[in-house]
């Protein structure tokens, strides 16, 4: 007779992911560019359009896509994921309510998924942001430790760092409105550059999607284990 399996380390976890921006966003000026606390004292725009690739594939629906994929992979773990929006055709949610439906769910991680779209020559690779100087516990060694995690992982997975922002894949900043208001452990992947032909075309394809999908998912479960 086979025993039965331990459940995973995993398992009871509770997941927040944040598709960056959102498909109603630009129909929507008003309600976006409404100024909502970013934290530190600042103010910004409850939400903004994002970037799109050249030939004109969104980022908000690159970052849905992608959520998704990942939320299936740590379901399949046990793991409560928790996303910052339902769909891909609404307006926002602001920055400030993303970072408190993290908090309202005590969540063990929160990843905010985006892609940049830098103008730049040559720009290329992805990096994960972190707040820093932290402003609370959680934004000291747990969302560092997360960076690094993320950062590794996707590495690992055939990824390279950012050559034109950050440095080693990861970037300290302190005005990111989602990651200011944020109480547990939270980072910000910029999975790549979207105006970077080669990136483009990984971010288009299903197949690619799915590349950075499982590189997050396992780098979200590494973390929980650990
Ligand atoms: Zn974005």
């Amino acid at each position: 007779m086979t025993p039965p399996s331990a459940p995973p380390i995993t398992s009871g976890k509770v997941v927040v992911l944040d598709p960056g921006h959102n498909g109603g966003n630009a129909s929507h000026p008003a309600e976006i560019n409404r100024k909502v606390p970013a934290g530190r004292g600042q103010t910004k725009p409850c939400n903004t359009t994002g970037t799109a690739t050249n030939a004109g594939y969104p980022e908000h629906e690159f970052t849905w896509d992608v959520a998704q994929r990942v939320g299936k992979a740590l379901a399949g773990k046990g793991i409560r994921v928790v996303y910052t929006r339902q769909n891909d055709s609404g307006v926002g949610p602001c920055v400030d309510r993303r970072a408190a439906i993290g908090n309202e769910a005590d969540a063990d991680a929160v990843v905010s998924i985006h892609a940049d779209g830098s103008t730049a020559a040559g720009a290329n690779g992805f990096h994960v942001a972190y707040s820093s100087p932290p402003l609370n516990a959680a934004q000291g060694e747990p969302s560092t430790r997360l960076a690094q995690v993320v950062r590794d992982t996707l590495r690992t997975g055939g990824f390279s760092t950012s050559n034109y922002i950050g440095g080693n894949g990861l970037s300290a900043r302190s005005d990111l409105g989602g990651l200011n208001l944020s109480t547990r452990p939270a980072v910000l992947v910029e999975c790549g550059n979207m105006r970077n032909a080669a990136e483009a075309a990984r971010m288009t394809s299903a197949e690619g999607r799915q590349q950075y999908a499982s590189a997050i998912a396992a780098a979200i479960e590494a973390y929980l284990a650990s």
